[in-house]
């Protein structure tokens, strides 16, 4: 049985409780992140505590007495679990109040509530579909326009992904004003020639950790970066298309609204990018 973090206790996953008062429960007032664990360590850990940290203040929520902690919590879950490969998922909501109110309760009687779990993935880096590339289609993007604060209102996404799964496929990239925004859980690429083209960051899309890592390995490898909005219409004719997140790292997409990029198999910059980003981000996990 897992043992899981909640608000300061190591606790089997069956005796972890949380009140029905949560503000995370009744209001989807709380935030996340998920790290990557790769061979017993962190993934780029430093870049998820930084976003964590800039979720709170754009939404006004106090720090849990342990943030300083984080990164000894997240340890001690990896070591405790045995986990090898798989991801630490994290969450801090604005706790509970006693009672439901659409007032943000006050700060010095009601303290965040902090849960951390892990999920073991063995053989996380070397998943099939990295080699068989994904299959995207496309939906409306009807999300609000805070997309770069990380919270936990994921019911769209959650659709979208079942949208997707329903015409057959594996992920569905959304869609705002004619151009992609994101996928429904990681950023979305295409390339052409020696060119990757993703969305500009905004309040548009969420500022993924992989992204920002992606886009430097791209740079340093001499691949040119551009940042702006692209439509379903120019991937179809990319020579590529890829998404990035903090599980699926770099992941080709082979398909996009039943049209096949290339000849419906990876191509190289996305098997480039990934094998870059692997090996780096293992050499600098702690
Ligand atoms: N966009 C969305 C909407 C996401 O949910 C995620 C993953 N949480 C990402 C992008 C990718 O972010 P990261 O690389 O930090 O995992």
């Amino acid at each position: 049985m897992r043992t899981v973090y909640v608000n300061g206790e190591y606790l089997p996953e069956t005796e972890a409780k949380v009140s029905i008062f949560d503000r995370g429960f009744l209001m989807a007032d709380g935030v996340y992140e998920v790290t990557s664990v790769l061979g017993g360590k962190l993934i780029d850990f430093e870049g998820h505590r930084v976003r964590l940290e800039r979720s709170l203040n754009e939404l006004d929520m106090q720090k849990p007495a342990a943030f300083d902690d984080l990164l000894d919590i997240h340890r001690e879950l990896v070591r405790v679990n045995g986990i090898e490969d798989g991801m630490i998922y994290l969450q801090i909501t604005r706790g509970s109040a006693g009672d439901r109110d659409f007032a943000f309760p006050d700060t010095e009687t009601t303290t965040p509530t902090l849960v951390l779990f892990t999920q073991n993935k063995p053989g996380l880096a070397n998943s099939p579909a990295a080699k068989a590339g994904i299959k995207v289609i496309s939906i409306e993007d009807i999300r609000w326009g805070r997309r770069d604060i990380k919270t936990v209102q994921l019911l769209y996404p959650s659709m979208g992904k079942m949208m997707a799964k329903k015409a057959g496929c594996d992920d569905a990239w959304m869609v705002e004003d004619g151009a992609v925004t994101e996928g429904t859980s990681n950023n979305a690429y295409i390339v052409k020639g020696n060119r990757i083209i993703t969305r500009q960051l905004s309040h548009d899309i969420l500022h993924g950790i992989t992204r920002a890592a992606v886009l430097r390995f791209a740079r340093e490898a001499q691949m040119e970066v551009q940042e702006r909005p692209f439509t379903i219409a120019e991937a179809q004719e990319a020579d590529e298309a890829f998404i990035t997140s903090a599980s699926a790292f770099v992941m080709p997409v082979v398909e996009i609204d039943g049209v096949k990029l290339r000849d419906g198999t990876p191509g190289p910059v996305a098997a480039r990018l990934r094998e870059i980003y692997l090996d780096e981000s293992i050499k600098a996990a702690v």
